[in-house]
């Protein structure tokens, strides 16, 4: 509940020069990149869910109950109090509550109920809930991934598609047909590796009809309240995937035993368990030996759900530091008019202008349906996730520091996007196994890059620095295959280009060429906060002040 109004006439001093609480704001209205290029995008359909959730998302109630779901982190209960195991996590009620939202807005299955511009509802939706709470996300997010491996199995699957697509938040362990809605989790990483799995050890023994025992364990299993996950493990032929659902076939708890929580830098409110399947009882999807062909289009579209997650961290802390410039002063003149601090803020807004134009475009090619436009969303994405992730923690840091102090203090929403802001580039393919993804893309999908060409040839002509810089990366990738310890720099080569082709498109001038500028061309710096001076900063500042 708001404060009922706080008393700035204290025994001692009076409390001035600071700014106004930051509630009660539209979180998508009031963002012009996110606004644009979602429209753009995804159609103006869009608009309307986007409108609703960018409301509810601002609100004191709901802002409070991410800062609620992160003091107060779920818990495991192994047992029941006479000893009897359940394996359950609790959580706060703020976490029940915001995954009741975050369901009601659809964001796990929209995506799978639109014909054009889901993927962009989904990433759009998904980036604004992350600005009120980042750890519901996961859930949210995987069971959305979960879809398109579900689908290649549907003698097992079509019951859990029934509860999952068009289904509510339902805590409660029940039989599946009891359920209002269901959530799916993945279980893939092993203590002797999470990003090669196939050094997997999980064995599955089959008991026949497509049904399985599975021992061993999984390092890294969040949501662990999910009703069932995606998970793999070793057959005769090799590895396989499965769903593992908390209830078994008879009515029983599957043997899925939760080992610890992880003590975990950020994400708090969501729990990150560690698992192991005791003759836990799992049905087969898809062929055995074939596992990971399998479960890599969950992997392909949860990226979706990091690039999104990354887009809303840097918003909020973007969001946040301009606030708070525009209601303080320093040495006679409000921050936000300050010369050096208008630098900063409009390289940030440069930053998320950007990465809101790629995100939204790579969430684009999650529509398309042709080889060509599938293979180029593997690469868009992989791109997006490499250069977005790096970015995040330096770009959370600088809106950070744009507070002071007050940015430091739990108080203030800086600390948890900054414990938040490096996760999305650990999990789903971390930094070098992205890298070294889009190099393989490139070498196996030739295609992929044919479109990602295309798109930047739409921009020729446009900027010279952006000319240059295209022609002479797609030459080179033309001209030879790279060595892995080319990866990052392809990567980062691309990433810039893209956004760079995208902002001369669609955004004004003064946000395009001054990207350009400073990204391919002579006058960035290595921090943020350094613009050539003939930037139209106030053409930049104008989208973030209205
Ligand atoms: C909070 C959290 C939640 C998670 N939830 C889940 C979950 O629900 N389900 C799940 O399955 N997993 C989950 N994970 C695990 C996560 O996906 C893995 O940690 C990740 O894939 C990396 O695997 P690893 O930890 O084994 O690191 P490793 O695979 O050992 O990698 C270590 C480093 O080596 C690099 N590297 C790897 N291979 C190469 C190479 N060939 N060349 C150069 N560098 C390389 C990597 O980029 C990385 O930087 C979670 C992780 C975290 C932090």
């Amino acid at each position: 509940m708001p404060p009922f109004a706080p008393s700035a006439h204290l025994p001692t001093h009076e409390v001035t020069n600071q700014p106004g609480p930051f509630v009660g704001r539209n979180l998508y209205a009031t963002d012009t990149a996110l606004r644009e290029a979602a429209l753009r995008e995804g159609g103006p359909w869009i608009d309307a869910p986007l409108h609703r959730l960018g409301e509810v998302a601002g609100t004191e109630h709901v802002l409070d109950l991410g800062t609620q779901a992160n003091r107060y982190p779920p818990e495991l209960a192994a047992f029941d109090r006479q000893g009897r195991r359940i394996d359950e996590v609790r959580f706060h009620p703020a976490w029940h509550e915001l995954m009741t939202l975050a369901m009601a807005h659809r964001i796990h299955d929209i995506a799978w109920t639109q014909t054009t511009g889901g993927h962009v509802a989904h990433a759009a939706l998904l980036a604004l809930f992350t600005q009120a709470e980042a750890g519901v996300m996961c859930p949210v997010n995987m069971t959305y991934a979960s879809v398109p491996v579900l689908r290649t199995q549907p003698d097992i699957a079509s019951p859990w598609l029934e509860k999952l697509i068009g289904g509510r938040y339902d805590p409660a362990l029940k039989p599946l047909a009891e359920k209002a809605g269901v959530t799916i989790g993945m279980a893939m990483t092993e203590k002797q590796g999470g990003s090669d799995v196939r050094a997997n050890t999980t064995r599955a023994a089959p008991l026949g009809r497509g049904t399985y025992r599975l021992t061993g364990h999984k390092w890294f299993c969040s949501a662990p309240m999910s009703d069932a996950f995606l998970t793999l493990a070793q057959t005769g032929r090799g590895l396989t995937c499965f769903l593992i659902p908390r209830i078994t076939q008879e009515g029983q708890r599957n043997a899925i035993h939760l080992m610890r929580l992880k003590d975990k830098l950020g994400n708090r409110s969501n729990a990150s368990a560690e698992i192991e399947y005791h003759d836990a009882w799992a049905q087969r999807i898809g062929e055995e030996g074939e596992g990971i062909g399998t479960i890599i289009e969950m992997v392909h579209h949860t990226r979706l759900g990091t690039i999104a997650n990354t887009l809303g961290i840097m918003r909020m802390a973007l969001a946040q530091a301009v606030h708070h410039v525009s209601g303080r002063m320093a040495f006679g003149r409000l921050l936000i008019d300050q010369p050096a601090m208008r630098a900063v803020i409009a390289d940030l807004a440069l930053e998320y202008e950007a990465a809101a134009a790629l995100v939204m475009r790579v969430a684009r090619a999650f529509d398309a349906a042709d080889p060509p436009g599938r293979a180029f969303a593997r690469l868009a994405v992989a791109i997006a996730k490499y250069w977005l992730t790096k970015r995040c923690p330096a770009f959370v840091h600088e809106c950070m520091e744009c507070l002071g102090g007050g940015g430091y203090v739990e108080e203030s929403p800086l600390p948890r996007l900054y414990r938040e802001a490096p996760l999305n580039g650990i999990w789903e393919g971390s930094g070098n196994v992205i890298a070294l993804d889009i190099l393989r893309t490139l070498n196996r999908e030739p295609e992929a890059l044919t479109v990602y060409a295309e798109e930047v040839t739409l921009a020729k002509g446009g900027n010279t620095h952006l000319n240059r810089a295209a022609k002479s990366l797609l030459d080179r990738l033309r001209a030879r295959r790279h060595h892995e310890s080319e990866a990052r720099y392809v990567a980062e080569q691309l990433a810039l280009i893209l956004q760079a082709a995208l902002l001369t498109r669609h955004a004004p001038p003064a946000v395009a060429d001054t990207f350009c500028a400073t990204r391919l061309g002579p006058d960035g710096g290595r921090n943020f906060g350094i613009l050539p001076g003939s930037a139209d900063v106030a053409g930049i500042m104008a989208r973030q002040t209205g």
